[in-house]
């Protein structure tokens, strides 16, 4: 049996019972660094063998887990700190267990992206998780571009050292005057919450630079209003295009970009009236 399981952010008493309980009884317990662990267990008198899982070895670690199972031990899987799985090892020990036929279970503890969406004071119904954007070059420009279409609050981890970069980047995406919550050292002892827009972030960490670890919850950019318009608008307005010689792939995006109407189905509904 896998049992994915939470450990704190911060603060040890969020350390649950249950989770010692279950850390204490395993055969063996995964984990990203096997001192950091170490020294979690040992403050709570937790004695267990540790077995190394991390990015870099987790192909060639994953199936000698998934074999313990197998024969019958019960491993447990922690990160460094957080709930395994979100933005550290597990999806993939947890993908192998399942093609395995394996039990899975989790023991949820904290996780930094939760904590901080509920303390940003932005709209929780609905969210985007994005975690760490990508460092550099157009993955990352594609990832901000992502963002400025979503219409949910976005959540996303950055290293301080790094946060100036995204601040300014999303100013250039325009979201200069959205609404942020910049969630700092969730937990511990010098935890704040910065609820401001990101031209007010700028200016304030341009004064006190970042220090510790991040979490920036942003709420989203107004999105445009398609126009309404009738079916029979819709016909006219592509036979006047059509009309003018534009390509059905152009009335498409100019009707797209104009009702906000999916493109595809645009396209394919053109060409079935022109036919
Ligand atoms: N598994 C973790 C979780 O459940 O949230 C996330 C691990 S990820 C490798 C580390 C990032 O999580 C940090 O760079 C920071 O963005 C965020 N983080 C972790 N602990 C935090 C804390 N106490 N306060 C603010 N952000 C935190």
């Amino acid at each position: 049996m896998l049992y994915l399981v939470g450990t704190p952010i911060g603060n040890m008493g969020d350390f649950s019972s249950r989770a010692q309980e279950v850390l204490s009884s395993v055969d063996i317990i995964a984990c990203e660094d096997t001192r950091r662990t170490g020294l979690l267990l040992q403050n709570f008198g937790i004695e267990n063998k540790l077995f190394s899982y991390h990015e870099h070895n987790k192909f060639s670690k994953g199936p000698v887990l998934i074999d313990m199972m197998k024969q019958g031990l019960d491993v447990a899987l922690v990160s460094d700190a957080g709930m395994p799985s979100i933005n550290d090892p597990g999806e993939d020990l947890v993908k192998l267990a399942i093609e395995n036929d394996l039990d899975v279970t989790a023991v949820p503890g904290p996780v930094a992206a939760i904590t901080a969406l509920v303390l940003s004071g932005l709209d929780t119904t609905k969210f985007h998780y994005e975690g760490f954007l990508p460092s550099e070059g157009s993955p990352r420009k594609k990832r901000l571009e992502a963002l400025t279409k979503f219409e949910e609050t976005v959540i996303i981890y950055e290293a301080p050292h790094r946060l100036m970069k995204l601040i300014s980047e999303l100013q250039k995406y325009g979201f200069g005057s959205s609404k942020a919550a910049f969630c700092r050292e969730l937990t511990k002892k010098y935890e704040q919450v910065l609820r401001v827009t990101i031209d007010e972030a700028y200016e304030y960490f341009t004064q006190t630079p970042p220090k510790g670890e991040f979490v920036i919850c942003l709420s989203p950019l107004p999105q445009k209003q398609g126009e309404d318009i009738s079916e029979e608008d819709l016909d006219v307005l592509i036979r006047e295009m059509s009309d003018k010689g534009m390509s059905t792939k152009d009335i498409a995006k100019d009707i797209a970009s104009k009702t906000g109407r999916n493109k595809k189905e645009i396209y394919a509904y053109i060409v079935n009236l022109l036919q």
